[in-house]
Parts: C-alpha cells; sequence; structure tokens
C-alpha cells in the first residue's frame, strides 16, 4: 500500500470539497482497502466520513430513509426493514459475511466495484483500472461476466446484493454535492452500462457524497431474494433475483423485479414487470417473462452457462412467488 493523507472532515461540505479535489472518501473501507493492498487504487488522500451525520433509520412522511452510514447488519435487523422490506434484509443476509456486514455501509455498498478477476491483477490490462488499456476478460477466464449490457470495452459485472434489491423496491439515492446542492436519484438510473467508459460506475459527479437511501412506501404483496452462486455462503452471485409480486384474485396485480449478476449494474426491464402484472400466473408467462430478459444476452464463452441458468433462477423465482408449481 501507497502512503496516503488521512482527512477527518469537519462537515459535509469540508468533505465534499476534499472529493472534488481528488481525495477518496472511506467509511467501512470493506472494498477500497483490498484494492488499496493490491495497488488497484492509489488515493492520495482518503476522507474518512465516518463522524459525519448520516447514520439512523428514519421514517419521512410515508418513505423509509436509510442513511449512508447504516451499517448493513443494522439495516438487515431493523424491525421496520423487515417487516415492510424483507427483499432487502434477505438481499443484504445473502452477501458477504457478518464480520464485513457489520462494517460496511448502505453508500459504500451501492460504490463497491466489480470482482472481475483482471481488475484486481494490475499485471493485466483492463479498461476500468486503466482506460485504453484493453480488456483481459474478453477472450480470457470470463465465468463470472457479464450476460447483458456489456460493451467492446467491459465485460463485468457488479458484484453486490444490496442493490439488486433497492432496485426491485424502486429505491432513490440521496446526493449531496460540493457546493451545498442536493438531488435524489432513482437507483435504477444510479449505475452505469460501462460503454467506452467502464471506468466509471455510477452518476456520482466530483465532489458528491451519497447522504442516504430513500425506501418508497411499503408495497403489499410477497417479496423474494434467490442468489444462485458457487457455494451456499460468502461468495458473490452467478444470478440473483429480487421479486416483488402481488396477487389479487388468482391473477398478478403487480410485478417488479430485479437481477444481479448479469451486467455492470443490477438489471431491471420494466417490459417484464408490464407483461406479469394483470395475467394469470403460467409456466408459459415465465418463459416468456425470461425471453424477453434474455432477447439480448450474450455469452462470452466461460459464461455461457449463465443464459439458461438465469432462465431457471427467473422461473422457480415466478413460481414461488405466485405459488403457481405447475
Ligand atoms: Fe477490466 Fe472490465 Fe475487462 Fe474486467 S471486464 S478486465 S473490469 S475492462
Amino acid at each position: 500500500m501507497r502512503p496516503f493523507q488521512y482527512v477527518r472532515p469537519d462537515g459535509l461540505d469540508h468533505a465534499s470539497l476534499r472529493l472534488r479535489e481528488g481525495a477518496r472518501s472511506i467509511a467501512g473501507g470493506t472494498n477500497l482497502l483490498d484494492l488499496m493492498k493490491l495497488d488497484v487504487e492509489t488515493p492520495s488522500e482518503l476522507v474518512d466520513i465516518n463522524r459525519l451525520p448520516l447514520g439512523g433509520i428514519e421514517e419521512a412522511g410515508e418513505r423509509l430513509r436509510l442513511g449512508a452510514l447504516v451499517s448493513n447488519s443494522a439495516c438487515a435487523a431493523d424491525p421496520r426493514i423487515r417487516r415492510d422490506y424483507p427483499v432487502l434484509a434477505r438481499a443484504i443476509l445473502a452477501g458477504a459475511t457478518f464480520q464485513l456486514r457489520n462494517k460496511a455501509t448502505t453508500g459504500g455498498n451501492l460504490c463497491q466495484r466489480t470482482r472481475c478477476y483482471y481488475f484486481y491483477n494490475i499485471d493485466q490490462p483492463c479498461n476500468k483500472r486503466e482506460p485504453g488499456s484493453g480488456c483481459a476478460a474478453i477472450g480470457g477466464f470470463n465465468r463470472i461476466h457479464a450476460i447483458l449490457g456489456a460493451s467492446d470495452s467491459c465485460i463485468a459485472t457488479y458484484p453486490g446484493d444490496m442493490a439488486v434489491a433497492l432496485y426491485a423496491l424502486d429505491a432513490a439515492v440521496e446526493i449531496a454535492g460540493a457546493d451545498g446542492s442536493k438531488r435524489e436519484v432513482s437507483v435504477r438510473d444510479f449505475h452505469r452500462l460501462p460503454g467506452d467508459t467502464p471506468e466509471k460506475d455510477n452518476v456520482l459527479e466530483p465532489g458528491e457524497i451519497i447522504t442516504g437511501v430513500m425506501l418508497p412506501a411499503p408495497a403489499a404483496g410477497k417479496q423474494l431474494y434467490r442468489k444462485v452462486r458457487e457455494r451456499s455462503s460468502y461468495a458473490f452471485a452467478l444470478v440473483s433475483i429480487a421479486a416483488m409480486v402481488r396477487m389479487e384474485g388468482g391473477r398478478i396485480a403487480s410485478a417488479a423485479l430485479a437481477f444481479g449478476g448479469l451486467a455492470h449494474k443490477p438489471w431491471h426491464d420494466p417490459r417484464i414487470d408490464a407483461l406479469l402484472s394483470g395475467a394469470e400466473p403460467s409456466d408459459a408467462l415465465f418463459d416468456r417473462a425470461a425471453d424477453l430478459l434474455l432477447e439480448n444476452a450474450r455469452g462470452q464463452g466461460a459464461n455461457d452457462f449463465k443464459i439458461p441458468l438465469a432462465r431457471r433462477a427467473l422461473k422457480a423465482t415466478l413460481h414461488e412467488a405466485t405459488g403457481d408449481n405447475a
């Protein structure tokens, strides 16, 4: 690890200012410190935001606000989250380990970086780490890589679980800027596809800090999180699905689904939600939903198996969520 300056800001404005000058923020550090030890990230200054007033889970009208510094453990254990947003609690508990969840924060979890093997190996070309250097995963070992939304520059996947649930919930990310401005961005617009600038994971501008996440008013219905991975704990998703499904009179009254492990960001396709909403559950309907999901899916060789795996995982989730066991 290279030497760096350590700064404890005396307020949000101070932190934003330092970030605009090129510093990196640190909270739990569960991803950033690994990246620094490997020289993948080499910030000259770290801004420790742990003492800023960004904690707490509080009601905001019909919505629930998670402070950016709320730990993943605290979020998953909160009685309001467990009662009204069980998909979020389940997704968080499906990720990492107790120890990591105790340190990892809501804001940091959203900003975690890909686990592409080549991104972590500074001897390999990687457009995300070093723009213009190439992509060793294309034509390399790409078992964990994307089948949707990839580009010729990068085929990495977003690794997290929490954000997949937030996409299904249609949460919003609260962001503060260096000039004192505040904005809210739908979480579905927060992460980016790689395009030809894979070094940029999300829409945060220099100096901006995530201050919280707003959960919408609780919705009725069943909430599920299904995660398919290499082993049953402490592994990233090959495919994951967050599903919110409300049944009424034997039909699907509403559905909202999001997918992890498939793309550079959690994947949400509004056509799937629209297809399911108002329809009678059936195996044929679920096949049509999978057709929509995988219409433009493209394997890279070692990850071709994700295409049939995503279909099976989606169908199994929908059968479980609707109670249609045909
Ligand atoms: Fe880098 Fe993306 Fe290629 Fe992985 S897939 S080596 S992160 S450019």
